[in-house]
């Protein structure tokens, strides 16, 4: 059966909310099959978690897709996707930023990334608090990584049907994003936000969406 739900679904998002919204789609452990049908209704952005099945992806699907890294990410595999990760979503710590500034400059580009901030109560959340923030940012300002755009924040809230608290989370990180883009002016993107609670976090700042499962249906 022929069906075009995948695009159906991305533009109903869509109109959800005004173009300067990001949607990324996240496509994670679905078929390349899938991602194509998005990009053929005019979807460009995509995120992923696993470094391997990013680059296989990239290497099977057109050139114009903006893959975005938005998982934990792991030292020794940046090397696999310095050459063209669009945006790298979930960086928290130095040494990962380091690593990320290394291959930028081996690969002659500047790397696009965001800082990862825990907002969440669960402890399996990664993130940085706000002392780790000022430390990398205080780095960054002294030009450390010269290879690198930082770009703005990322952040997920605590899974919980408690509506309160997701909104309480991104509204602490929209804060934190207003007050940083004093300094940092070229900050532009905050990146919250998935299927359950994407529209709290647009209505709380974010300008950037990892959508997954509302698009591609569940994971299994
Ligand atoms: C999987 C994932 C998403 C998307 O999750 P859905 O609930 O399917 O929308 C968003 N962000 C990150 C970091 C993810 O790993």
């Amino acid at each position: 059966m022929k069906s075009n739900v995948i695009c159906q679904r991305l533009s109903k998002i869509k109109k959800e909310f005004p173009g300067s919204v990001t949607l990324v789609a996240v496509s994670k452990t679905k078929p390349v099959e899938a991602i194509r049908e998005a990009y053929d209704c005019h979807h460009r952005d995509f995120g992923e978690n696993k470094v391997q099945e990013l680059t296989q992806k990239f290497n099977r699907l057109p050139r114009d897709i903006n893959w975005h890294m938005i998982g934990h990410l792991q030292r020794n595999k940046v090397k696999y996707i310095a050459s063209f990760v669009h945006l790298i979503h979930a960086v928290d710590n130095l040494k990962l930023l380091k690593e990320i500034d290394k291959q930028a400059l081996k690969n002659n580009r500047k790397i696009s990334i965001l800082l990862q901030i825990k907002i969440a109560r669960e402890k399996t959340k990664f993130g940085m608090d706000e002392a780790g923030l000022k430390e990398m940012l205080d780095l960054y300002r002294q030009g450390n990584f010269q290879n690198i755009n930082i770009k703005g924040f990322m952040g997920m809230a605590t899974n919980t049907l408690d509506k309160d608290i997701v909104r309480s989370e991104f509204a602490y990180l929209n804060e934190l994003f207003v007050k940083y883009q004093i300094s940092f002016p070229e900050f532009t993107y905050l990146s919250m936000g998935m299927s359950g609670d994407y529209p709290i976090a647009v209505e709380e700042g974010s300008n950037m969406i990892r959508v997954g499962s509302a698009i591609f249906g569940t994971r299994i």
